[in-house]
């Protein structure tokens, strides 16, 4: 099947009460691990591709030729969308472009008045295309320059103004993170992500740095309207330790183990595993 946008699979999980599962790809290996888990699982899923992934996989064209290629020769059926995480105004217009079949237009660091505008100017041009648009409001916290944000908290009058525009789902700040989460994290705030639903109304919410958040919390997000959940660092991890374990085994250095194929394999195997247990928690299983 061909690349879809997310507007119906997340229409149908806001609906059903469950979340589809964003997970970033960085080459071929994590990409088809991603693809075959949710044909596995019979579940829709959305590849996340960020502006610096994009760069290092030799721009968005080689992605959308790898991604299409792999949907064919690999029988995906489920539906899948091609999706630009965090991105600024010129990569989502260059993304379009490439033929992705949704993007994000995180404007989140602008004042509020320059983030609907651009906004705006992407949902037509998003719906004339035919693609989704994820729009953010509220900074998601995380390491930067060795100093880890809190997590903002979105305010959800702005909520309503970026929802408004037209938007197909949005991300909004609950005190989420991205990367690991710190000993004394307070939680995810569901006294904001209550207050942003009740006014966004059917709008399906993002919660950005799936990685750690307790599967409770996982759950009652979802119970409040969070319908697409994004998960980067804990395929990175499961790869990481995975391929290490190989390496430190010494089997690298026995037969043929120097072989890509087999010093990644375990790593694959890892992000297949971490792919399951996600979507397994998130509902999207059977949910093609
Ligand atoms: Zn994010």
């Amino acid at each position: 099947m061909p690349l879809v946008n997310a507007r119906d699979m997340l229409t149908k999980a806001k609906a059903g009460h469950y979340a589809v599962g964003q997970f970033n790809i960085n080459n071929l290996e994590w990409t088809k691990a991603i693809l075959l888990t949710a044909q596995e699982l019979n579940s829709p899923v959305i590849l996340g591709v960020s502006e610096g992934a994009g760069k290092y996989m030799c721009g968005y064209k080689t992605v959308v030729g790898m991604v299409n290629g792999m949907l064919e020769e690999l029988n995906i059926t489920v539906p899948v969308a091609l999706h630009l995480d965090h991105g600024s105004y010129e990569g989502a217009l260059k993304c379009i472009e490439a033929g992705f079949s949704s993007v994000m237009f995180d404007g989140s660091h602008y004042p509020i008045e320059e983030n609907v505008e651009k906004t705006k100017e992407l949902v037509a041009i998003c719906n004339e295309k035919g693609l989704s648009l994820e729009a953010e409001v509220g900074s998601i916290g995380g390491e930067e320059d060795g100093v880890i944000g809190a997590g903002e908290c979105a305010d959800p009058e702005e909520c309503k103004k970026i929802a408004d525009l037209g938007v197909t789902m949005l991300a909004a700040g609950i005190g989420n993170i991205h990367g690991k989460y710190p000993e004394n994290w307070q939680g995810l705030s569901f006294e904001t992500l209550d207050a942003v639903q009740k006014l966004t109304g059917a709008m399906p919410l993002v919660l950005h740095g799936g990685t750690g958040i307790p599967a409770d919390m996982i759950k009652k997000a979802i119970d409040l309207g969070v319908s697409k959940i994004n998960v980067n660092t804990e395929c990175q991890l499961a790869f990481a330790e995975a391929t290490r374990k190989y390496i430190e085994a010494g089997k690298d250095q026995q037969g043929k183990g120097f072989d890509p194929r087999k010093l990644l394999a375990p790593g694959f195997e890892a992000i297949k595993e971490t792919v399951k247990e996600k979507m397994e928690l998130f509902g999207s299983v059977n949910k093609a």
